[in-house]
């Protein structure tokens, strides 16, 4: 069998900085350290965090008062913001400096009273946290029909932001239904929206030409990790997301096979080589790695945390 990695994949310079965030508060506050949601949603990540002190809560309710808690990756609502205020927690805000982009975006149409859409999936968190910077009501959408069922009050005072992981075809295609039944909405620039998101679906699309079954590590509740599979699906691959290497079937893989590899945003490079590894050992004797886009973005930890940075 040939594996065809692809190139960029795995972590993202968010998730980056939200894991040493978590880090450098253990190692500054000692344990426990408190997290609200998933600080990625990786379940490795996750049980190793949890193993070292990290208690994962879903609400700010569970966290005794004044203790270190930390906001995950996905961004929180401005009511989260306040009863963190009111339980006096020592609150780190782990919040990619992207999604902070597009809530102060969506703040900034606000201001214009303009009408907001939202091109995401309803009940994400990152959705949920963009949503409650708003005040008033917040169309939540993601395909061309509900486009076209959409109801608005006044054509002429729209807007939309869009959830930073989602498939970028699928948001230009929602993009441009918007942009035809209402000719003077306003939005940011698609490409603007996640360098990390388009990248890995870019890399993803460069293979799928040449690969009979596509493997994405990536846990089930990640966006990002879903739409790359969506791609070899499209595609009309054999797509599979898996965790680790213990989620590999071994009724997938015959002699021969063209498999492509690739991880979400969240997903660490040491869980894609434990997967390669189980393909060796399944019958992977060509392990390649096409040359993709160079990345050098990173993020500026808190401030709080940033004085024994390196
Ligand atoms: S996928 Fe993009 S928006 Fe999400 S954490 Fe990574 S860099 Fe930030």
């Amino acid at each position: 069998m040939r594996v065809t990695l692809a190139n960029p994949r795995g972590f993202c310079a968010g998730v980056d900085r939200a894991i040493e965030i978590v880090e450098r508060a253990l190692e500054r506050y000692g344990a426990p350290v408190y997290v609200l949601h998933e600080i990625v949603h990786n379940r490795y990540v996750v049980e190793d965090l949890r193993a070292r002190g990290v208690r994962f809560v879903d609400s700010l309710d569970e966290v005794p008062r004044g203790s270190v808690t930390i906001y995950s990756a996905h961004g929180v609502s401005d009511e989260v913001v306040a009863r963190g205020r009111e339980r006096e927690l020592r609150v780190i805000d782990a919040t990619c400096p992207l999604v902070t982009k597009v809530h102060l975006q969506a703040q900034a149409y606000e201001r214009e009273e303009r009408e907001l859409i939202l091109v995401g999936h309803p009940g994400h968190p990152e959705v949920e946290g963009t949503r409650g910077r708003i005040r008033g009501p917040v169309h939540v959408l993601s395909t061309v029909e509900e486009v076209e069922r959409l109801v608005v009050h006044d054509p002429e005072r729209l807007a939309y932001v869009t959830q930073t992981t989602l498939s970028v075809d699928d948001t230009r295609h929602v993009v441009e239904a918007l942009t035809r039944r209402f000719p003077s909405i306003r939005g940011p620039e698609l490409k603007d929206i996640c360098y990390a998101t388009q990248n890995r679906q870019n890399a993803v699309k460069a293979i799928t030409d040449d690969i009979e079954l596509l493997l994405v590590v990536g846990s089930k509740n990640s966006s990002n990790s879903n739409r790359l599979r969506e791609l070899g699906n499209r595609k009309g691959l054999p797509s599979y997301l898996v965790d680790d290497e213990r989620d590999l079937d071994p009724s997938w893989f015959r002699p021969g096979l063209r498999i492509g590899l690739s991880a979400g945003a969240s997903a660490p490079e040491s869980l894609v080589q434990k997967v390669v590894a189980r393909l060796r050992e399944l019958g992977a004797s060509d392990v390649r790695e096409l040359p993709g886009e160079t990345e050098s973005v990173t993020f500026r930890l808190p401030p709080e945390l940033e004085s024994d940075a390196h």
